[in-house]
């Protein structure tokens, strides 16, 4: 569906960070397909946009290690209560620049397997 993107956020090429995963229960046998592989976590190395932004500071620069497992993660703690405003937060959605590649259906590096 996408890759994860400094934001914490899966990053999709239809729709960008602006999407929300839901699940569906069923039987029917479903062949797994590969990780997707867009360019984004090499993109998010050289760009701030998220991190400049936040205004909680909850958006580290680089990826930590969560569980044995490198990847970018947010502080949830500094997030929760910019989320849990009234009106929410969502500047790393806001400010994500695949927002605009998503929109105008062009992507940094496409790789077709
Ligand atoms: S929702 Fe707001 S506070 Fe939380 S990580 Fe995104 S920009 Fe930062
Ligand atoms: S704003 Fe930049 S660093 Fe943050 S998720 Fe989007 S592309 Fe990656």
């Amino acid at each position: 569906m996408g890759e994860q993107g400094k934001n914490n956020l899966v990053v999709s090429r239809q729709f960008g960070p602006r999407f929300r995963l839901g699940c569906v229960t069923t039987d029917i046998p479903i062949l797994a397909d590969k990780p997707a592989d867009l360019g984004v976590g090499e993109f998010c190395q050289s760009c701030q946009a998220c991190y400049n932004a936040c205004p909680s500071g909850a958006i580290p620069q680089s990826r930590g290690t969560v569980r044995g497992i490198e990847k970018y993660t947010i502080d949830a703690v500094k997030c929760r209560p910019f989320v849990n405003r009234p009106n929410g937060c969502a500047v790393c959605i806001k400010v994500c620049v695949f927002n605009e590649l998503a929109h105008r259906g062009k992507w940094l590096k496409v790789r077709s397997k």
